[in-house]
């Protein structure tokens, strides 16, 4: 048959003509004729390899109008020029008619086209029958569209099955598996064998409660679906933890005709979510509950003390000295005394207490519930003993306290952050109060300290820019009224205001933070600066005297920073005095006679200040190692009020002068002072008397004014009444 439309007319003009005379195909009689042309399945008469007749079926398959077309056409000029196979489609279909012929009959599957261009995919089966004594092919298609279409979907249903990395079980209705993946041997260890024909069960664990399955089966029931966490246990016998789903599958008339369960091992993924929970509300160091999950607990602990009308208590805890033991023997030793401390304060705790690390050498107790007041600083005492012991942390052991601020739910506050924040400066409290103990909170106590941590924080920066001065008071004979060397007293100008701070308001703060050891270091570069100064101005060699406090005089190698200060100004260290409080000395008179003494023997001298407050007993006096003794201002106040005052003073001038000590009289205010102090033989004083402390520039013309001025050089500091006439 030619393709070409004109060659196809020919045909059926050829085949319309003879058909009228009689049917292409032997006539069978008119009912198979009928049951042919209206059999609803598509069928065909092939003879040769040509279709020479078909019913309305087929036509209506290949999408054509009539079966005018479609008559003498060759099988290949209905289908593609090529079969799915790759075989070229007329070669393929007189392969499979001769085949037929050959067989009797043969069945494939074939590929057709229809009117329109579009591909349908049929089952032919091709019977061969003589008509007639004519061998023909009665040919017969089943479109199978669908059912390849269903193949090809159960085919990637398969290929997900089987490459899927959840693990997927189909079981019966009665539960029993009918299949599973590799995923699920590869989670569970249970290969397919080993599974089928089992209940899901044996990959129980028994890390559910007992209901649990019973209100998993329950839920699937009634909604056909269920989905959640489930413990399973695998064949090697470890447990895991599967996220899984089942969902029941109902068959056409309603009833479970399987269940599918599709599950992923979470195992991994819980551990990292615990462990990444883990280290959000823990401390990385000592594995303590760090600050968040501290507020957690304390919110928590104050609702249910609330509830259940209860006390609850906050411990704000810091080390004394830890980060002179960080600095000095490095953050290894640092970590280790932490964890030690973190090891000992669990340890005199309740199971039920608390205890947190808030950062750096800061940890927090909650005590819920806690008892009465007795029971809560017991506690702290606790706490306080167990960390007031040495600590072995390899090449030495040391030894750290710890100061402890108590806050109490209700009595102090009734929420966490203000809680904190009073056990915390309940701390600073205990702090002051020498370190080593505790202090409850009370009220007040809040902007005093908020006051002093802003006192520290711009203390720390004044020395920085450059906000202290220094003003000088003289020293005079009262013999002749000639000044005689003069005091360096510390001002501070704070935040560059006008008002001047007093030493009174800031040196407690500096000493107990350690800043007085950098201020002291200014105050004598600053002292020996100004005595160059003023010998350099023509005025000769003033003695300055400057305060030293007790932290500075025990810093590392002070004297040797204080003679140094000396050298870089040109000024020889006898024209530098050091005055020490008496209690300063008192705190370790051993250790601060050494220094003092080997101040002396590098050429400075030595002034005990404020003396006869600081109960030391005058016999002491015989072993320190000073040059000056300045009796405390209170004793010439009381002076002239009575006989007692008098005698001390008159007997502190008596012992001195036998000991070769000048003395000095500190605030001297009016001339019966003088009086009185002149008749108990003190030969020198210092008061507003004669002038008040002033800044160099005021005090440079004062002592230019006094052309009778005592300098260096007019007097012997070490000699006895100090003065030469
Ligand atoms: P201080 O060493 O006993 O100094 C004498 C204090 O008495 C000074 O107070 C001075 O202004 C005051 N004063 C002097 N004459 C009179 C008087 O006639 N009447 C009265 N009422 N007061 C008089 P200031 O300057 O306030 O210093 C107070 C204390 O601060 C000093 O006592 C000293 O212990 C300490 N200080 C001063 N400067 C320094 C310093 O640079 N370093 C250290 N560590 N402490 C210092
Ligand atoms: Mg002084
Ligand atoms: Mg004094």
């Amino acid at each position: 048959m030619t393709g070409s439309p004109v060659g196809r007319f020919e045909g059926r003009r050829r085949l319309r003509a003879r058909g009228r005379v009689r049917p292409d195909w032997p006539d069978a009689g008119d009912r198979f004729r009928r049951l042919f042309d209206h059999s609803p399945d598509p069928a065909w008469i092939i003879a040769g390899n040509r279709f020479i007749d078909c019913n309305a079926a087929a036509v209506a398959m290949l999408g054509y109008g009539d079966k005018r077309g479609l008559l003498e056409t060759h099988p290949g000029d209905l289908s593609p020029a090529f079969q799915p196979d790759g075989e070229d489609s007329r070669t393929k279909a007189e392969r499979m008619i001769a085949t037929a012929r050959r067989n009797g009959q043969h069945r494939f599957e074939w590929v057709h086209t229809r009117a329109d261009g579009s591909c349908f995919d049929a089952e032919v089966t091709l019977s061969s029958l003589s008509l007639d004594g004519r061998e023909v092919i009665y040919c017969a298609w089943r479109d199978i569209t669908t059912r390849k279409r269903d193949e090809e979907r159960l085919q990637l249903a398969r290929t997900v099955f089987d490459n899927s990395s959840e693990g997927i079980v189909v079981t019966d209705a009665d539960a029993l598996i009918l299949s599973v993946n590799p995923a699920f041997t590869e989670i569970t260890g249970y290969s397919a064998d080993e599974a089928v024909g089992r209940k899901p069960s044996i990959l129980r664990s028994d890390h559910h409660e007992p209901g649990f399955y019973a209100d998993l089966w329950r839920t699937l029931l009634e909604t056909g679906h269920w989905q959640g966490e489930v413990w399973n246990r695998r064949k090697d016998g470890s447990v895991y933890v599967q996220w899984q789903t089942i969902t029941a599958v109902r068959d056409a008339t309603g009833r479970v005709a399987s269940y599918v369960s599709v599950f992923t091992d979470i195992t991994n993924m819980r551990r990292n979510e615990d462990r990444i929970r883990h280290l959000a509300y823990h401390d990385a160091l000592t594995g303590l509950p760090n600050r968040t999950l501290l507020m957690d607990r304390l919110e928590h602990g104050i609702a249910v003390a609330r509830r259940e009308a209860h006390r609850l208590a906050v411990l704000f805890l810091d080390l004394d000295r830890f980060k002179a033991v960080n600095d000095s023997l490095g953050h290894d030793a640092g970590d280790r005394l932490l964890r030690e401390v973190a090891a000992r304060i669990v340890a005199s705790l309740r199971r039920t207490d608390t205890v947190a690390r808030m950062g750096g050498d800061e940890f927090v107790v909650l005590l819920e519930p806690a008892g009465p007041a007795d029971d809560i600083a017991r506690t702290a005492e606790a706490v306080i003993a167990a960390l007031d012991q040495p600590v072995d942390l390899g090449v030495e052991s040391v030894r750290v306290t710890t100061s402890v601020g108590i806050a109490v739910f209700p009595e102090t506050a009734e929420d966490a952050v203000s809680l904190l924040k009073q056990a915390d400066t309940a701390m600073y409290a205990a702090k002051k109060g020498g370190r080593n103990t505790y202090r409850f909170f009370a009220a007040g106590m809040t902007e005093k300290t908020l006051a002093t941590l802003r006192l520290e924080r711009d203390l720390r920066a004044a020395i920085q820019r450059g906000e202290f001065e220094l003003h000088y008071q003289p020293k005079i004979c009262f013999e002749d009224r000639r000044p005689c060397g003069a005091e360096a007293l510390v001002r501070w100008r704070r935040d560059g205001n006008d008002t001047l701070m007093y030493p009174a308001d800031f040196i407690p703060l500096a000493e107990e933070t350690g800043l007085v050891v950098a201020l002291g270091d200014w105050v004598i570069e600053e002292a020996c600066r100004q005595i160059a100064a003023w010998r350099a101005a023509g005025l000769g060699d003033i003695p300055l005297a400057v305060n030293v406090s007790a932290r500075q005089l025990f810093s590392r190698d002070f004297a040797v920073r204080v003679i140094e200060a000396t050298r870089r100004h040109g000024i020889t260290p006898a024209m530098l005095q050091i005055e020490i409080t008496e209690s300063a000395v008192m705190a370790d008179p051993d250790a601060a006679s050494a220094i003092l003494s080997e101040l002396r023997a590098l050429g400075a001298t030595v002034a005990i200040d404020d003396f006869g407050t600081g109960y030391s007993s005058l016999a002491y006096l015989t072993r320190l190692p000073v040059d000056v003794i300045k009796i405390d201002r209170s004793f010439v106040i009381g002076l002239a009020e009575g006989v007692e005052n008098a005698e001390i003073v008159a007997s502190i001038v008596a012992l001195g002068r036998a000991l070769g000590k000048i003395v000095v009289a500190e605030g001297v205010e009016n001339d019966e002072e003088v009086r009185l102090l002149t008749a108990a033989e003190c030969p020198i004083g210092q008061g507003y008397l004669f002038a008040r402390p002033m800044p160099a520039a005021e005090l440079t013309p004062w002592l230019a004014g006094r052309k009778d001025c005592r300098t260096c050089a007019d007097y012997d500091v070490r000699g006895c009444g100090g003065m030469r006439p």
